[in-house]
């Protein structure tokens, strides 16, 4: 889930990331800014979190704000926050301690996010400088929240976390513009012992399909032609409304709307990883190459320590399903190494499991206990560098994988979505549908947006390279 430590981090973030300083769509574009002040916005942690910030950015900017990059022009400072692993949570306090006794007057400071919610009026009292904590649950009540802090009061919460309206805030800015992202669920029902999220975001929520429609179309009328579904566990989806679709029928329903070429959707849960979304994907080409399955061990007695309700064979059976599939699926996955207990027969499974499977990206995490998780009774009695010895082993093997995946791909074209343009003269960057990126040159003058096709000439751990393909 989070950004920092992984072989698999260009290959899924990197263009969304580069391609933030463009401008939107027309439409997004001509929004107003800048009469009510300046706003310095901080993300940290996953898409969703990516998303969320594009929903408080749309707030903002609606409300008169123009946002800067950095916090010493602001006059209106938010981190958005991530809390699902201690480093990421720590960063925020240390950020906020930068201020302190040197805030200016009438700067206004808000924490936003997961770390908002899970430590709540507290940050109050450990930075009496904030302002503003708001759980992701409450972005739609912003403007309110905003209208309060504007006015002076200076302890202003929104931590509300079983709100339905979560979804839709009045505008969002959206980073890219050519993909976009769409919550379709909230929070999370499932357990695992080591994960604050379902505390952080609370139960799920999930939104209308006709309303996901709605807003699809719309997007597409503005030039997006990639969407991708969020959600902690987008194949928990249950529909609302009447209509009752399945995930699998609005994957189908998402991929209908004239001018979508691409609809992905993370993250997937294992237990609710059913046939029908691959007989989906079989169906509909528009329906990208590609599922992010978090297996976090390959040791079922791990997994059960860990509360994922599903065993090794289980999960494997699922990668049958999608190994199955008419075309090549590219698999990637999120893996936690010294969780509490785990053997050198735990990390040797988890080891086995990459070679059966043979990823095509990795996340790999060290376990650090979180507050309000069943895991922080447990002994974490794995040091802390053994815990990075277990990391650098599990990432030596990836890298050996994915290098020779991606030296299989040499001389094979992919339809490469175009999201960037390098500084070195006819360089480029996109995706494929299978999500790799892939840099690549060509004469063209201007590809942005475009979609290519790109033969691939060579490779790293962590991506391709090529020539665009006549
Ligand atoms: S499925 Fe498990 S790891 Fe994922 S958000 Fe829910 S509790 Fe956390």
């Amino acid at each position: 889930m989070s950004k920092t430590f992984d072989i698999g981090l260009e290959w899924l973030t990197g263009g969304a990331r580069e391609a933030s300083a463009l401008a939107g769509p027309a439409a997004l574009r001509a929004l107003p800014g800048g009469s009510r002040g300046t706003f310095f916005l901080e993300t940290f942690g996953c898409q969703m979190n990516d998303h969320d910030s594009e929903k408080v950015a749309g707030v903002l900017l609606s409300r008169g704000y123009r946002q800067v990059e950095s916090p010493e022009s602001a006059s209106l400072i938010l981190y958005n926050t991530c809390s699902i692993r201690e480093k990421a949570a720590q960063k925020v306090f240390s950020r906020l301690g930068e201020f302190g006794a040197e805030q200016k007057a009438g700067r206004i400071i808000g924490v936003l996010g997961c770390v908002a919610q899970q430590e709540g009026e507290d940050i109050f009292r450990r930075a009496p400088w904030v302002s503003l904590v708001c759980g992701s649950a409450s972005y739609s009540k912003l403007p309110e929240l905003l209208a309060q802090v504007e006015a002076g009061n200076r302890r202003v919460t929104g931590l509300d976390t079983d709100t339905d309206e979560t979804f839709e805030t009045p505008v969002t800015r959206r980073d890219n513009p050519w993909r976009a992202y769409l919550t379709i669920i909230e929070g999370c029902d499932k357990a695992c012992s080591y994960c604050v999220v379902p505390y952080t975001r609370g139960p799920e929520r999930s939104r209308a399909s006709d309303s996901i429609l709605r807003e699809v179309r719309q997007l597409a009328e503005l030039g997006y032609s990639e969407v991708q579904l969020l959600g902690q566990t987008v194949n928990s989806y249950a529909d609302p409304t009447a209509r009752k679709m399945k995930f699998s029928e609005l994957l189908l329903a998402v991929a209908e709307a004239p001018g979508i070429r691409r609809v992905r959707f993370t993250t997937s849960h294992p237990r609710d990883f059913s046939p029908d979304i691959v007989d989906a994907i079989d169906r509909q080409p528009k329906l990208c190459n590609h599922v992010h399955l978090p297996v976090q061990s390959g040791s079922t007695r791990v997994l059960r320590a860990m509360q994922r309700t599903y065993s090794r064979e289980e999960y494997l059976e699922k990668i049958a399903l999608i190994r199955g599939a008419k075309r090549t699926i590219s698999i990637t996955t999120d893996i936690i190494v010294g969780f509490p207990g785990e053997t050198e027969e735990d990390l040797a499974e988890t080891l086995s499991l990459l070679e059966t499977v043979k990823y095509d990206g990795v996340f790999s995490f060290k376990y650090s206990p979180r507050p309000h998780t069943p895991s922080l009774a447990m002994r974490d009695a794995i040091p802390e560098e053994e815990k990075s010895r277990r990391l650098a082993v599990l990432q030596k093997k990836q890298r050996e994988i994915q290098t020779s995946k991606h030296l299989s791909m040499v001389g094979e074209t992919f339809e490469t979505l175009v999201s960037t343009k390098s500084r070195r003269e006819n360089q480029w960057s996109g995706h494929t549908s299978c999500h790799r990126v892939i840099n690549f040159a060509s004469q063209e003058p201007m590809l942005l947006g475009q979609y290519v096709q790109v033969r691939v000439t060579g490779a790293t751990p962590n991506g391709l390279s090529g020539e665009q393909a006549p």
